[in-house]
């Protein structure tokens, strides 16, 4: 069994009936929409559309946040050039009013990715004079970066808001926050969003990183989102932003995506590069619970293989991983009973741990243990079992709770039989959440 989970962007390539649930056969547990290429009525019919075809899949919401575009007409700029450019053409007018970016001279701007790069020389009030380091053709929509800027306020906009709104309503299990710097930012969308769906921080802003243990202290799970981090950062920086990233999350028990550019070529191609190849296995051997496809399954020429290729990587490259118990060294009294479950299961070479959980929180704390051994996750709710989906190695299955613990794990055993996911013979740790209806 692939203990790494697959997260698969929807778009124009996929976001048919068919394409869903064929993405989810081959290997896909939870869709991702992104807000930034989708109005609101569109992520609501989505939702509504994925929930119909794979109803066990889990549902990533992914908000835009302040995801900065360039708005002036296409121009080309000259390196060594001044140009002087009006803030509103810098994307700056699309969030809440209470946003404001307190723009410094010698900071830098960074428009299409990167390629071309500019620093603020004066400030105006409605203005402001960059000096181009490196020229190109800019277009119209680009998007443009501020990698030492501090943003301050909200980073949502009216339409992020309609967003959180449509997940929360929906059920969504999981809000992504664009452009994180803060904890605060991560606890005001949980504030909007309610009690259900989990929040997780995209971590793309170099201020994100510095204060990446807190962050997870705050979130549900965290994304290494290397597309914007590669921009903010130099990108020969984004090996060890991701490896820490991994590592805080394995530390504090957050659930953790590695996303972006994994088998970009497959949005062309029908087989992964070499360096894409190791580039996933990288990701696996960081710790992190699930990998991300973004166009290749957006827009790529064959979702579907590039799911297959996504899968088949995954699989070789855990084969030769052992994780550490981080959660467990980090947390010793949450971990006690999960980390001991675990140790079982490796001490007497157990085939799968049943994990009888009713939130689904108890099989978070044995998958955050990160033990070789497959977790069968038994909950009551069909909206725990999806929120699990994302869990690196937990397998969750809606089976009726009984009070009788006896009773609680035949039923649980036979649940997991009836789907195949435990075998005649097989050796088995059974852990048992505490015993009635909200608890775990
Ligand atoms: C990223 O920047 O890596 C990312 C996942 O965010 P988006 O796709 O919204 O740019």
């Amino acid at each position: 069994m692939r203990h790494t989970k697959i997260v698969a962007t929807l778009g124009p390539k996929s976001v048919s009936p068919q394409m869903i649930s064929g993405l989810h056969a081959v290997g896909v547990s939870v869709f991702r929409l992104n807000c930034s290429h989708l109005t609101t009525a569109a992520l609501e019919e989505n939702i509504r559309n994925i929930r119909k075809v794979s109803p066990e899949a889990g549902i990533l919401v992914d908000i835009q946040g302040p995801k900065l575009r360039f708005l002036g007409a296409d121009i080309s700029l000259s390196t060594g050039s001044v140009w002087e450019v009006a803030k509103h053409h810098l994307g700056l007018s699309q969030s809440d009013e209470s946003f404001h970016m307190a723009m410094n001279v010698g900071e830098r701007v960074l428009f299409d990715d990167g390629r071309i790069q500019t620093h603020i020389e004066v400030v105006h009030e409605d203005a402001v004079q960059l000096k181009v380091l490196k020229g190109g053709k800019l277009a119209r929509g680009k998007g443009v970066n501020f990698p030492d800027t501090v943003m301050t306020g909200s980073v949502l906009s009216v339409k992020d808001r309609s967003d959180v709104e449509v997940a929360r309503r929906m059920g969504a299990e999981f809000i992504a926050v664009s452009f994180v710097q803060q904890p605060s930012d991560v606890e005001e969308v949980r504030a909007l969003a309610g009690e259900g769906p989990k929040i997780f921080a995209k971590i793309e802003r170099p201020q994100a990183l510095e204060l990446i243990e807190e962050i997870c202290a705050v979130s549900d799970g965290v994304m290494a989102a290397r597309g914007d981090l590669g921009v903010e950062l130099p990108y020969e920086q984004v090996p060890s932003a991701q490896r820490a990233i991994a590592l805080a999350a394995l530390k504090s028990g957050t659930v953790s995506i590695c996303a972006t550019e994994m088998l970009e070529s497959m949005i062309q191609s029908s087989r992964p590069t070499r360096a894409e190849v190791s580039d996933v296995t990288a990701a696996v051997r960081d710790g992190f619970d699930a990998v991300m496809l973004s166009a290749e399954t957006a827009i790529g020429v064959d979702p579907v293989g590039a799911v297959r290729a996504m899968a088949r990587i995954c699989e070789a490259a855990e084969r030769d991983v052992a994780m550490p118990n981080w959660f467990a060294d980090e947390n010793p009294e949450i971990a006690a009973v999960t980390a001991a479950a675990a140790a079982l299961a490796k001490r007497i070479n157990a085939d799968r741990i049943l994990s009888i959980t009713n939130t689904g929180y108890s099989a978070g704390l044995l998958a955050a243990c990160r033990p070789n051994t497959a977790i069968v996750a038994v909950t009551p709710t069909a909206s725990a079992a999806r929120s699990l989906s994302v869990c690196r190695g937990v397998w969750p299955l809606v089976v009726n709770r009984h009070d009788d613990i006896t009773t609680a794990i035949q039923e649980g055993l036979q649940g997991a039989r009836d789907k195949n996911l435990i075998g005649t013979g097989q050796r088995v740790v059974v852990c048992v959440s505490r015993l009635g209806p909200n608890s775990d």
